[in-house]
């Protein structure tokens, strides 16, 4: 199974776990073709976690070493179809910081889309 189609399979079974229904996204790390973190956003009653920032959170706690590793985040609209999951300003600080450069990130015309992160000057 290409890699890209194993990772949306595990998305749509994370993604379940989602609090904020309305906007389902599933984030994952990935490091040589293993996810090595996992995570969803949540909504608790005084704050919103971000997918990519409890996918990081993950990624910390585990000690992995984010050397080389990619964020793929993924928005799944109720019909199933992708929504725009590019991370939002807060969360490409955060992967940046991190240590983290590559994101693919799913589209609104149903594909996966890449960018690298670079710091500003
Ligand atoms: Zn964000």
């Amino acid at each position: 199974m290409p890699r890209h189609q194993r990772y949306e399979r595990i998305a749509r079974t994370e993604v379940v776990k989602s609090t904020v229904p309305r906007y389902n996204l599933s984030a994952m790390i990935v490091k040589g073709g293993r996810i090595v973190a996992r995570g969803v956003n949540r909504m608790s009653r005084d704050r919103s976690v971000h997918a990519e920032v409890a996918a990081l959170s993950q990624m910390i706690r585990r000690k992995a070493n984010p050397e080389g590793a990619e964020l793929h985040v993924y928005r799944f609209l109720a019909d199933g179809s992708y929504g725009l999951a590019k991370p939002c300003q807060a969360c490409q600080k955060a992967l940046l910081e991190a240590g983290i450069k590559r994101v693919w990130y799913s589209d609104d015309d149903n594909q996966m889309k890449v960018f690298t992160l670079r710091a500003e000057n």
